[in-house]
């Protein structure tokens, strides 16, 4: 932070002083008036420990009634209202911080807020206490010095000397919270009479359960929603699926016509026979997929499809058909021409995997763009340019 560099020569530093005197003195005209102490924090200084505490000192020896301190340390650091500090075995401590100048701004006892409110502050308070307090003798010596503060401020003695006995658990009756929540606990507890009088409900509720609201679904819950939802697996793999997969990989719908060219897989691999996991959950349905297509004699085609991959698969064993018919094998696309050469346009032979996807949400953005660049970073990992595997270029464009 400080050490090396150069050093700032006395001309810049007056230059600096002066700049940003005048700045503290534009902005706290009034402020200044008395004797204030300002906290600066310098963004960027260069230069030793030695020559920072002489510009501190040399800032100080101002007529604008400002002091500047300055506090550093190699084993601690002050961070909101925690100190980090290493300790001798080099691990990390963590402590609370005050500023030497806080005050005791603990809600006073006799404030107007709810009763619950004001007995419960002391216990969120040393709750966070002992979070922030990673020694329990630190937290012992914070703990006293808070209890002084809240009974400085009028809070009873016998919330710190009394400890609650935990309560026994009742039985619960949770339900969402509504406006007619209140009515209805109240009906509860007026005809709980009633209720008992039922000799099975008595039997396993004896006493009147405790009634606990949970929360209802709020304005968030209705106007969004992930961007992400969790893909329900039952609904991916029907039961025709008969061999049970992994969470993550490819299957087959099976209601499709592309089903009997799609594997089920849960990994994959390259031409250098480098198995890759599948880390996404695709099926015939799945829209934005990346692709990887091998024929008999186990060379790789990787392929994008912003559409369901069905119609994509259909679309391959499609034209392998149709290949037959033609004479030449030059206007032909990659697939047909390699299968009509090598695999006398038999699309049985073509078996897909669907390798990755890019889940499209409501924020949009191209996937067409996202598609080709993960389609371009399969061709290359996977090493299925040709000869090696089928795939006729790599394009960079939608790296531009
Ligand atoms: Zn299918
Ligand atoms: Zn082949």
């Amino acid at each position: 932070m400080v050490e090396g560099g150069p050093s700032l020569s006395n001309q810049r530093k007056k230059d600096t002083l002066e700049e940003r005197m005048s700045d503290l003195k534009g902005q706290n005209d009034k402020a200044i008036q008395g004797k204030q102490e300002k906290k600066v924090n310098w963004m960027s200084q260069t230069g030793n420990w030695v020559e920072l505490l002489d510009f501190i000192k040399f800032l100080n020896t101002n007529q604008l009634n400002i002091k500047l301190t300055c506090h550093f340390d190699t084993n601690s650091v002050d961070f909101l209202d925690i100190t980090i500090k290493r300790d001798n075995f080099g691990m990390l401590q963590t402590d609370l911080f005050r500023k030497k100048t806080a005050v005791n701004s603990v809600l006073h006892a006799s404030s107007s807020h709810p009763k619950h409110v004001i007995n419960a502050i002391p216990i969120g308070q040393f709750l966070r206490l002992r979070r922030v307090c990673s020694s329990f003798e630190d937290f012992k010596m914070r703990a006293e010095e808070m209890k002084k503060r809240f009974l400085d401020r009028g809070t009873n003695n016998l919330i710190f000397s009394t400890s609650k006995p935990q309560k026994e658990v009742k039985t619960r009756f949770i339900t969402e919270y509504h406006s007619h929540w209140e009515l209805m606990r109240e009906i509860l507890s007026k005809h709980w009479s009633i209720l008992t009088s039922d000799p099975v409900l008595k039997q396993y509720v004896p006493e009147r359960p405790c009634v606990t609201a949970r929360r209802a679904r709020n304005l968030k819950d209705h106007l969004t929603k992930s961007f992400y939802p969790v893909n329900d697996q039952s609904l991916l793999f029907p039961s025709l699926v008969s061999k049970p997969i992994e969470k993550w990989g490819c299957a087959p719908c099976g209601n499709c016509v592309a089903c009997p060219n799609i594997d089920c897989a849960t990994s994959f691999v390259g031409s250098d026979s480098k198995p890759y996991k599948i880390t996404q959950t695709i099926t015939c349905n799945t829209k934005a997929v990346i692709y990887h297509a091998t024929c008999p004699c186990s060379k790789i085609y990787v392929g994008l499809t912003t559409r369901p991959l069905k119609l994509r698969v259909r679309e391959h064993v499609r034209d392998i058909r149709a290949a037959e018919k033609g004479e030449t094998v030059e206007h032909l696309k990659t697939l047909p021409r390699h299968f009509k050469i090598h695999h006398g346009c038999d699309p049985t032979g073509l078996r897909v995997i669907g390798i990755d996807r890019i889940i499209t949400d409501l924020r949009g953005g191209s996937v067409s763009r996202r598609l080709a660049q993960k389609e371009s970073r399969w061709i290359w990992t996977l090493r299925t340019l040709q000869p090696l595997g089928l795939n006729e270029a790599l394009n960079y464009s939608s790296f531009l």
